[in-house]
């Protein structure tokens, strides 16, 4: 499998960062880990929609704005012939009027279908599995997995869901987790979101081989939360724009 980052910031894209996006491919399969704001320019188009999955991890819009851009060009594209098969996008299904206006759009060339804890997705040779993880919406980690390597991401979450995280991640290759606050911010320990250094210890308590954070407040630098999460959690990585992992 090959993981490229497509977005690694939030709550809204700049110049060079956007907003969540993973893109997992496996030969001639390929998953696309939300869709958020300037991810989709990451695409090599047309071709990578041909065969295209993405899932939503849940929506909020900076993991799902993107799919609007991603939409209308399978349907231009497709209308020129040049992409056959449709982009299949799986998504929880609340909030209802959000996947109503996503499911519902009519320039495009898509087949839509939800995602819930016992759902099972096989794409290729990788399989996927979902976890529901504490967020003030319906929200999913996922679990990738080639039957040699294993990936897992967690969405955005809380650290009320650090046990069933780490349970889930167990010894994975690479754990991908949001780390959009700081120690140093003063929120409390329960947020819903994480800090670098609970990204961190879900890291440890899970033993993965490795951990790249995202999801970076736009003001403030990615070494800032790499250095936080390192005291707890030695193989941590920042996630950037078109870096590229081999598993
Ligand atoms: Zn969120
Ligand atoms: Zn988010």
């Amino acid at each position: 499998m090959q993981l490229k980052i497509l977005g690694t910031q939030s709550p809204y894209n700049t110049a060079g960062h956007n907003c969540p996006g993973f893109l997992i491919t496996d030969e001639d399969a390929k998953l696309m880990l939300d869709c958020g704001s300037g991810s989709h320019r990451m695409l090599n188009y047309p071709q990578d929609l041909e065969n295209l999955n993405v899932i939503l991890t849940h929506l909020h819009r900076d993991h799902y704005n993107d799919i609007y851009n991603l939409q209308y060009a399978s349907f231009v594209f497709h209308n020129q012939g040049r992409v056959i098969k449709p982009v299949q996008v799986y998504m929880p299904a609340t909030p209802p009027e959000i996947y109503k206006d996503i499911s519902g759009e009519d320039n495009a060339y898509c087949e839509y279908s939800e995602i819930h804890k016992d759902r099972t997705l096989t794409v290729g040779k990788i399989n996927i599995t979902f976890l529901p993880v504490t967020h003030p919406m319906e929200t999913y980690a996922v679990k990738i997995s080639d039957g040699k390597s294993t990936i897992v991401y967690t969405s955005d979450t809380s650290w009320l869901s650090n046990q069933d995280i780490s349970a889930f991640a167990k010894d994975a290759d690479i754990l991908i987790s949001e780390a959009s606050l700081l120690v140093s911010d003063g929120f409390p320990e329960v947020n819903s979101h994480l800090t670098a250094k609970q990204a961190a210890l879900i890291a440890k308590q899970a033993g993965v081989k490795k951990l790249i954070i995202t999801h970076f407040w736009p003001e403030k630098a990615p070494q800032q939360f790499v250095d936080e999460a390192k005291e707890y959690f030695e193989n941590t990585f920042a996630a950037n724009e078109g870096d590229i992992y081999d598993l």
